[in-house]
């Protein structure tokens, strides 16, 4: 039989990737406050999403051992058989009245939220059937992958709109105006730090009956008054988003992730979404220490938003007079465009000799000629770190100009 063999396949497609330049790897990063050792130096990192400084904070260690030491590590179980503990419960409680929602439903991971609640809403708990979409999912081009994904998994017909356009969407909802469609976008896009246009987006959402859904992995705890968002920051509520999702792994400092709206609309998330009835619910000690940044993110007693929207001022007016052609961001998020995935390499690489931490983010995860440093601020980092960093990048080559897209 002549069939063709999977692994040789998955294997010319690796190496593809490997000749044009584009293989990733995960180093060993160990961590030193702000800081990483890798290869046993000790580098700052601009590259994570610790936005706050909150995963190495005592409160969130002490919760997280205090819980671990009564209950155990792993829960066991799924949430809907025996997994699901009183910290849960709490924790989803509380990040519902963050987000001023009526219910909250917790994941274990933010690419697992979206597929599920995408699952769940696109497709109503059915398989997909090939060639008969179940929806139209309508997504902003540079939506974080695992949204493409769960439209895809949903069986949804999916169309995307250029970056930040309403009139883009309100065009692609039109194109199919017998499916029931949703909207979906991240608040804050993950490798370009903007916020979407979400009033033009809940207009245009509410003209044609369609679904808004925002991802707000990177708006949460950064954005909006006590950190509850780029929706909450937009003056929007449940009528406009009926759908918000969030991540516990980045401004929270924890990991995990979780779904809010309407009570509802979260039950019937939690019936039809496969990675939330079929897999291990999150240690009762991270939804522990989540609660714990919860507290902190909200209240912020110790100023830690004042400090990350200082340390982004800082570095934005240091980057400007030097000329550097950063894109026009307000959050955490300030990429540095290099063109060339090979310029971006060696501009990372320049930077780890210097002492810094920056990752180049290539295609396919940022479009053909696309390639940048993706430098991220934090809370934690002193001015003077972040005036190194501006020196280190001051003694980068500059990109050719044509080679910026
Ligand atoms: N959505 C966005 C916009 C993200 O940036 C990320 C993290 N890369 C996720 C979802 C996935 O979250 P998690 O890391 O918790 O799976």
């Amino acid at each position: 039989m002549n069939r063709p063999d999977l692994l040789a396949r998955l294997e010319s497609a690796r190496a593809a990737r490997e000749q044009a330049g584009l293989l990733r790897r995960a180093r060993v990063c160990d961590a030193l406050g702000a800081r990483r050792i890798v290869r046993g130096r000790a580098l700052v990192d601009f590259c994570g999403n610790d936005y706050l400084g909150l995963a190495g904070h005592r409160d969130l260690v002490a919760a997280l051992s205090r819980t671990a030491a009564a209950e155990g590590v792993g829960t066991g179980a799924a949430h809907l058989v025996s997994g699901h503990r009183d910290e849960h419960a709490a924790l989803e409680e509380e990040l519902a009245e963050w987000t001023g929602r009526e219910r909250a439903l917790l994941f274990s991971t933010g690419v697992m939220a979206n597929l599920g609640a995408m699952q769940a809403l696109l497709g109503a708990g059915a398989m997909p059937v090939p060639g008969r979409a179940s929806a139209l999912c309508v997504q902003d081009r540079l939506n974080h992958a695992s949204l493409i994904d769960g439209a895809q998994l949903a069986g949804a017909e999916l169309r995307r709109y250029p970056h930040a356009d309403a009139e883009g969407a309100a065009r692609q909802l039109d194109a199919r105006s017998e499916l029931p469609a949703m909207v979906a976008t991240d608040g804050v896009f993950s490798m370009d730090g903007d916020v979407a246009p979400l009033p033009a987006l809940a207009a245009v959402c509410r003209a044609r009956g369609a679904l808004l859904y925002v991802d707000d992995a990177h708006g949460l705890g950064v954005l909006g008054a006590q950190g509850a968002g780029s929706v909450s920051a937009a003056g929007l509520g449940t009528a406009d988003v009926p759908v918000l999702m969030g991540t516990l792994g980045k401004a929270l400092g924890c990991a995990g992730a979780f779904i809010a709206g309407d009570a509802a609309v979260i039950e019937g998330i939690a019936q039809f979404a496969r990675t939330y009835v079929y897999t291990t619910a999150m240690p009762a000690a991270l939804a522990a220490a989540t609660r714990a940044a919860l507290r902190l993110v909200r209240f912020d007693r110790e100023g830690r938003r004042e400090k990350l929207a200082a340390n982004i001022a800082r570095f934005r007016t240091g980057a400007a007079h030097l000329g550097l052609p950063l894109m026009p961001s307000a959050t955490p998020i300030q990429p540095l465009p290099m063109g060339t995935a090979t310029a971006a390499v060696a501009a990372a690489a320049a930077l780890e000799d210097a002492g810094f931490l920056v990752v180049a983010i290539r295609p396919p995860t940022v479009p053909q000629g696309g390639a940048r440093l993706r430098i991220t601020l934090s809370a934690q980092h002193t001015p003077d770190r972040i005036d190194a960093l501006l020196d280190a990048l001051a003694r980068l080559p500059r990109p050719a100009e044509s080679a910026v897209v």
